[in-house]
């Protein structure tokens, strides 16, 4: 096998972190009635040792994800960060913009049309060259980082947003880790990235969107003799006693994912056991990774609702539980709904209120891990 080199500093040396075997591939839902077996790829996260940067390994995978439905929890982060920025004066009247997307949303250039200001040309520079959850898809870090900063003009600004490193290690998110996911970015390895690229971080913005989201800014070094402030330094410091350089904390995750395996398959049991029925909704990469790390097929849950046309008709990557709409969600009258995007959780409450009104409850996942049940 090939040795690992790191996708930011081309470093050697560095750790497997987080090995989940032979997974499907988690954009790839093959139709309802195809019978599989689904081909299967290793999918493993390593901890680079020279600048931090948790990664994946190897993805021999091809994307073609069906476009999921644009969650409101990420519409509604995006105008908050648009408004945080404007008021700490990093997006001004007149700038020009230039944004890389994320095929899962969040962009900010619908909200930025009515305002006064001006979108880049792909390839253009900017004042404001802003990263929306789009360079974590990139295979080459260090590339994909040159042509952002490349693209930052005299003065200007570059504003990159990540679900932390740190988020993913505090709530035990092990399913974070997927093919087409690359880079799983603390603000430390990030910091240390922009330095090797000549730029230096200075605030930083933190959301409640997946758990823990943050927005960095950074500028270039001969720009000004500006050092990182006082959020940074924390978050930074913070992360370091959290322990995002450690393997051996990083290596977490891997009971983190028994763990949570093994609470989803025996909560399923018990449900199936005392005749209730259990229906899933969300038929995101996290849930894909998740059913089949605990073996669940359609005897424990019949079926997996999700917004998203594309995937209706579909089945789960890796097992036999079907991909269906939310109207076949709302007729079916299940006991409980096991929700697998926790930032979800508001926005189906109130679009699907027949499901509570018929005595349904949404049952978030991440509370089956956690012991404690709340809605
Ligand atoms: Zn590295």
């Amino acid at each position: 096998m090939a040795r690992t080199s790191c996708r930011a500093c081309h470093g050697l040396d560095g750790d497997v972190v987080l090995d989940l075997g032979d997974q499907p591939a988690c954009d790839y839902f093959p139709a309802w009635d195809d019978p599989g077996p689904d081909p299967v790829y290793p999918l493993q996260m390593w901890l680079c040792a020279s600048c931090g940067l948790a990664q994946l390994v190897a993805d021999p995978t091809v994307p073609e994800e069906p476009r999921g439905a644009e969650p409101a929890a990420l519409t509604q982060q995006a105008a908050d960060a648009v408004q945080r920025v404007m008021a700490a004066d990093w997006l001004r009247v007149g700038a020009r913009v230039g944004e890389y997307g994320s095929p899962h949303g969040g962009s900010w250039l619908p909200l930025l049309a009515h305002r006064p200001m001006s979108v880049a040309g792909a390839g253009e520079r900017a004042d404001v060259v802003l990263d929306c959850f789009g360079m974590m898809h990139c295979s080459d870090q260090v590339g994909a980082l040159a042509e952002r900063t490349a693209r930052v003009a005299p003065g200007g600004v570059l504003l990159l947003q990540f679900h932390s490193l740190a988020t993913i290690l505090r709530r035990g998110q092990w399913n974070s880790l997927r093919h087409g996911h690359y880079a799983y970015y603390s603000t430390t390895a990030l910091a240390s990235m922009l330095t090797a690229g000549g730029f230096t971080p200075r605030t930083a913005w933190q959301f409640d969107l997946y758990g823990g989201t943050v927005l960095l800014a950074a500028t270039r070094n001969t720009d000004s003799e500006a050092a990182p402030d006082a959020t940074v330094r924390a978050l930074i410091a913070g992360e370091e006693k959290l322990g995002v350089r450690d393997p051996e904390r990083v290596r977490g995750l891997q009971h983190a994912a028994e763990s949570c395996a093994d609470a989803v398959h025996q909560w399923l049991s018990e449900r199936q056991a005392a005749k209730t029925t259990v229906l899933g909704y969300g038929a995101a990469s996290r849930a894909v990774a998740l059913l089949c790390r605990a073996g669940v097929d359609s005897s424990l849950l019949p079926a997996v609702a999700d917004a998203s046309p594309a995937k209706q008709g579909r089945r789960m990557p890796g097992t036999d539980i079907p991909v269906i709409g939310t109207e076949e969600l709302v007729a079916a009258h299940a006991a409980s709904i096991l929700l697998f995007l926790p930032d979800l959780l508001t926005e189906v409450r109130n679009g699907l209120p027949q499901i509570e009104a018929s005595g349904g409850r949404w049952i978030d996942v991440e509370t089956l891990v956690s012991g404690q049940q709340e809605h």
